[in-house]
């Protein structure tokens, strides 16, 4: 039957940050560059909560507190430098920068799966995150996406993302055959809001035990056993 070859077994939703990649503080230095020339204000992001969040959100906070309120116009022209920046600031060494352990070699599993296949889910913008998943070389294993730029509010991601897999003839039975995977409660939670299982990695901002209060379906303090988090993402 046609129709049941687009049926595929799991969409897997990966967050960057935290949970593929430390990007070595790239995009905070980028942010806050683009903030001080294009506002005149310093250190403009220094305190603001950034793990889990929108960039689009992240921005917010740091212009409220800024006591700005700025056009939607020079909401683009930040976005526009920010983005420069990024790709110039992600070629620099910076703390914790490169791959979670065992990031490669799950995603090479995966990839090798017919009826699996894996999405980004994040709150970087679109095109830093792409930016930043072919610096290291992790852009080709993923067919679709929802970022920052698509809704300020994470919980609001994954239907984007579910959609946009349905647009590239990938389908899934039930909202449980999507699995969101990432290291903050606002991962497990942005799950949650969609129906999707949750899988939560302590290789971010938060440790095991904390991880371990929300209501995550499983949570792992890394990737490093392949064969063991293949079988929990695929549970
Ligand atoms: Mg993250």
């Amino acid at each position: 039957m046609e129709a049941s070859s687009t049926v595929f077994s799991k969409i897997l939703l990966f967050d960057i940050d935290g949970t593929l990649l430390l990007s070595g503080r790239a995009g905070y230095r980028a942010l806050t560059r683009t903030f001080e020339e294009q506002f005149g204000v310093e250190s403009g992001f220094a305190g603001i909560p950034v793990a889990g969040q929108t960039d689009a959100l992240i921005l917010d906070a740091a212009l409220k507190r800024a006591g700005l309120e700025v056009t939607s116009g020079a909401k683009a022209r930040f976005h526009a430098r920010y983005c420069e920046l990024f790709a110039n600031e992600i070629q620099f060494p910076g703390p914790r920068k490169g791959l979670m352990p065992g990031v490669a070699e799950l995603l090479e599993v995966l990839t090798r799966q017919e009826k699996i296949r894996c999405g980004l889910l994040t709150g970087n913008f679109a095109k830093p995150a792409r930016i930043k998943l072919q610096h290291f070389d992790l852009w080709k294993y993923f067919y679709f996406g929802a970022y920052g730029d698509d809704a300020p509010v994470r919980d609001d991601l994954v239907p984007v993302a579910v959609e946009r897999a349905r647009r590239e003839q990938v389908i899934v039975q039930t909202p449980g055959d999507v699995v969101v995977i990432g290291d903050t409660p606002l991962d497990v939670q942005c799950a949650v809001a969609a129906g999707a299982r949750s899988i939560a990695v302590a290789t971010g901002s938060y440790d095991e035990v904390t991880l371990r209060e929300t209501v995550a379906d499983a949570v792992l303090a890394d990737f490093s056993d392949t064969q063991k988090t293949v079988e929990v993402l695929l549970s």
